[in-house]
């Protein structure tokens, strides 16, 4: 997943303002320089920082495991749902290919509340007679009693009692309150929620964002399911969840094949108040399980207790391969580690690399990470996120955070023509560095152009035939010299806020907005999420 959300747009926020920039050379040498010269990157030594990128750059690329690795993780593992033994084989992939790599690794072990498994969805419609013998769609099971239409459960959706619920089927347009208020009583009825194609991150912003009040709408009123109907064309599945916290949903709902979805609302509009479904989601619900972060680290010479951590999400979705999302960036972790260590560059600090599980459930994994090591949340330098697929990338999305930009143009000053320099200052929940951010910490999550991430978003589609390899490699430079160049710098790239500046931060980015529409809001009042008060 990448949620991005961008409610208040690009607002600015001056925070801290620039850490003042000393004119202080290393004593540490770096091992391959000739002339002894230090590596850091900051204002004063932003040549040192090019001596690295052509260091590190020839190690990216040139010949390396990455695709390889990549292949591996999609083709052989394949579908990897937080909680599954897919699961557990992706985190043996990481632990291996990480040892590969040259770099110490271990896993940090947490307790994933609940596991989630699809069953065999059945979406059959059984009335009105006459018209609900039809014979069954090609690639539909034969129905005695009815016909078929193509749906799947929504992630992390309740099962159905056995035998399923059969319902009358109301439609309810794009879910507002006035559609709800025109379809009158909802009570036992089987809802249908029209959705819109996405062609732009605003567009999957709302895939998230509507259901919320439309599901609190259907609760209020009794309903007994909802049918969402299929945001992607040509009856292509995807896994969508609304549960946002790792715990089952509140009311059963499935995805149906748009095309399916868009008969049913033909019939129901056909017929008015006499189409019934019976809609079977036999979901395997379980847990709690240990789950696995997987953590790799180059120690920094001069202050090792000072973190940059380069993070991607190592689980996805089930019916593809997660190439897209996330598969290509958590190869791009490792290809990071293993290009900085084989460079034999030492950073300053030290860099941390993080495959996070749990992502799709709601950031579970990530948050797990920062509960952990609370006590060392002062002094991680930033957290830097790889998680929209494989579009350029056009710089990173800093949190709300103007103070970080200086530094951070000066990191990246050797790749200024790659166009990666277009920092925005939003704030958004989406990915693992979410509750970061809301612990202060600086974050950097990589802004991508749209690509092919949309039509493929945890679809059946998302295989690794939509990765583009050298653009791969291109963001891999750009992760490893951002996370090298953060971690080298004299000084810190920026602070850490304090709880009443996350205040000001998250008003002024309008994060507190996304904290509301999504159920976050109790837990950021009350300190269980984000900076203590
Ligand atoms: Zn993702």
């Amino acid at each position: 997943m990448r949620r991005l959300f961008r409610l208040a747009g690009f607002l600015v926020l001056g925070l801290a303002g620039c850490v003042p920039v000393h004119a202080q050379l290393t004593t540490k040498k770096d091992p391959l320089a000739p002339s002894g010269q230090a590596a850091a990157c900051s204002a004063t030594d932003a040549s040192s920082c090019a001596q690295a990128a052509a260091k590190i750059l020839p190690q990216v690329m040139g010949a390396s495991p990455l695709e390889e690795n990549l292949r591996r993780l999609t083709d052989e593992v394949g579908g990897r749902v937080t909680g599954s033994p897919q699961m557990a084989k992706a985190v043996e992939w990481a632990v291996a290919a990480f040892r590969a790599a040259g770099v110490d690794v271990h896993t940090e072990k947490y307790k994933l509340g609940v596991t989630w498994a699809g069953g065999n969805t059945e979406l059959l419609v059984t009335a009105p007679a006459g018209v609900a013998h039809v014979t069954p769609p090609v690639g539909a099971a034969p129905a005695n009693d009815g016909f078929s239409l193509r749906a799947v459960s929504e992630a992390w959706g309740p099962a159905t009692p056995r035998g399923g619920i059969e319902a009358a089927v109301i439609d309810i347009g794009d879910g507002s309150a006035d559609e709800f208020a025109r379809a009158g009583s909802i009570r036992g009825a089987i809802l249908l929620a029209h959705t819109e194609i996405g062609t732009t991150w605003a567009d999957l912003f709302n895939e998230y964002l509507r259901p919320p009040d439309i599901i609190e709408r259907a609760l209020q009123g009794g309903a007994s399911a909802i049918l969402w109907m299929g945001a992607r064309e040509r009856l292509l599945f995807y896994r969508h969840t609304n549960s946002l916290n790792g715990e089952i949903d509140r009311i059963p709902q499935a995805i149906v094949a748009r095309e399916d979805a868009m008969r049913l609302a033909r019939f129901v509009a056909a017929y008015p108040g006499k189409v019934r479904v019976r809609l079977n989601l036999p979901n395997q619900i379980g847990g709690p399980v240990d789950q696995e972060n997987v953590v790799s680290e180059i120690r920094g010479y001069e202050k090792p207790d000072e973190t940059v951590i380069l993070g991607a999400h190592l689980d996805s979705w089930d019916f593809g391969t997660g190439a897209l999302d996330n598969g290509c960036n958590a190869a791009l972790v490792i290809e990071a580690a293993r290009a900085i260590k084989a460079s034999g560059l030492l950073p300053r600090r030290t860099i941390r690399f993080v495959l996070f599980s749990g992502e799709e459930q709601g950031t579970v994994g990530s948050f797990e990470y920062v509960k952990t090591h609370r006590a060392e949340l002062d002094k991680i330098r930033a957290m830097i996120t790889f998680d929209s697929g494989i579009g350029r990338v056009t710089g990173y999305s800093l949190g709300g955070r103007r103070d970080l930009e200086a530094g951070l143009r000066e990191v990246l000053k050797p790749l200024e023509s790659w166009g990666s320099n277009n920092h925005t200052y939003d704030a958004s929940f989406g990915t693992d560095n979410f509750d970061f951010l809301l612990e202060g910490v600086p974050t950097l999550v990589a802004n991508q152009e749209e690509a092919n991430y949309l039509p493929n978003y945890h679809a059946a589609s998302d295989t690794l035939d939509k990765v583009d390899i050298r653009e791969l490699k291109l963001h891999t430079a750009l992760a490893a010299l951002t996370a090298w160049g953060i971690a080298d710098r004299t000084e810190p790239l920026g602070k850490r806020l304090s709880r009443a500046e996350m205040e000001t931060l998250v008003k002024e980015t309008g994060l507190d907005q996304q904290l509301k529409a999504l159920g976050y809001w109790d837990a950021w009042l009350k300190g269980e999420r984000g900076r203590k008060p």
